[in-house]
Parts: C-alpha cells; sequence; structure tokens
C-alpha cells in the first residue's frame, strides 16, 4: 500500500517556508491508518515495553492505538499547563518555533521501558525532549517512533546516540 499517496504537502503552514505534511487524509482512510498501526506493531509486538508515550497531539493518533493493542499504559507527554497534576517540564525547538513538553511527575513507575510514538520527525527537538522527560522520570527509552521522517532536518543527529524508527521517509 502506498501510504504517501495519503499525506498531504501543505505549502506555507503554519509558517512561510513551512511545509507541512498533513496526515488527515491517511486518518481518514481507515484502510491506511490501520497499515500504520500494523506496522508499528509488526515492530513492537514482541518487545519488552512497559508504556507507550504519546506526544500531543498528533502523537496520540498512533500512541493510543498501539497501546491498546499491546494491552500497555498509554503516557500523555503535553504542551506546557495542559495537565493537572504535578508535571516535570523540559524545554525544545521545533521547526517553527518553540515549546515545553509536559509530562505528571507519576507518569510512570520507576525503571519503565517507555517507547515514545509522535507523528513526525522534523528537526528532532521535540522527540529528544521527550526522551529526556522520560529518563529524568527514572525511565528509559526503547525507541523513538514516528510516521514520517523529514530527512533533511536530519533530527537523527540530535537524536544520536537514540534508536528512531520511521515508516515513511521524505
Ligand atoms: P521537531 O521537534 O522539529 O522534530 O518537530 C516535530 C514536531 O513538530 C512533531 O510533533 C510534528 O507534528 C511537528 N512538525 C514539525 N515540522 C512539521 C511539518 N513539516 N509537518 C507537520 N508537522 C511538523
Amino acid at each position: 500500500m502506498d501510504l504517501t499517496q495519503l499525506i498531504r504537502d501543505i505549502p506555507d503552514f503554519p509558517k512561510p517556508g513551512i511545509i507541512f505534511k498533513d496526515i488527515t487524509p491517511l486518518l481518514q482512510s481507515p484502510e491506511g491508518f490501520q497499515n500504520v498501526i500494523e506496522n508499528f506493531l509488526d515492530r513492537y509486538g514482541q518487545w519488552e515495553i512497559d508504556a507507550i508515550a504519546g506526544i500531543e497531539a498528533r502523537g496520540f493518533f498512533f500512541a493510543v492505538p498501539v497501546a491498546l493493542a499491546l494491552g500497555k499504559p498509554f503516557i500523555p507527554i503535553r504542551k506546557q499547563g495542559k495537565l493537572p497534576g504535578r508535571t516535570r517540564s523540559v524545554a525544545y525547538e521545533l521547526e517553527y518555533g518553540t515549546g515545553v513538553v509536559e509530562m505528571h511527575e507519576d507518569g510512570i513507575a520507576p525503571g519503565s521501558k517507555v517507547l515514545i510514538m509522535d507523528d513526525l520527525l522534523a528537526t528532532g527537538g521535540t522527540l529528544g525532549a521527550s526522551a529526556e522527560l522520560i529518563e529524568e522520570s527514572g525511565g528509559t527509552v526503547a525507541e523513538l517512533a514516528v510516521l514520517i521522517e523529514l530527512e533533511a532536518l536530519e533530527g537523527r543527529k540530535i537524536l544520536e546516540g537514540r534508536q528512531v524508527y520511521s515508516i515513511l521517509q521524505f
């Protein structure tokens, strides 16, 4: 199945010069969406993972079905100010701005092996900050998994030493 047909380029969103990879056609295609989730399940089904973390918001689309299918806890990694309990934060730089990711302080059991999922890897700032959050919370990162990797932005360089998995490369 050619999943690239289900990813739409939106030029100059959210800022001039950015080509936004819009995954809404994929979400509208049950076959395409299922294909992506099965790809992740084929990879992680036999791994020793204690929890699946998803990055707000588009990471949730992938992390939640994978967590449910594997019977593992889902951990939301959210933007600043959204989580109601006591949080830990890490600041990061984005392809189009800066941001902060947060997690509940008691979000994972100490020693947990966590798979972190997002929709897209660009510069690597978001996934890098999310990995730090997991580690500061006493967990270890099993792998960083995304649907799309923008290879020209060399996000893997920032994430050097970490395992990264992507289904589609542009
Ligand atoms: P980065 O931290 O630079 O790797 O950016 C990754 C995060 O920003 C992901 O959560 C993406 O959803 C979002 N993002 C960055 N660049 C794009 C893009 N060109 N198209 C769609 N989403 C993007």
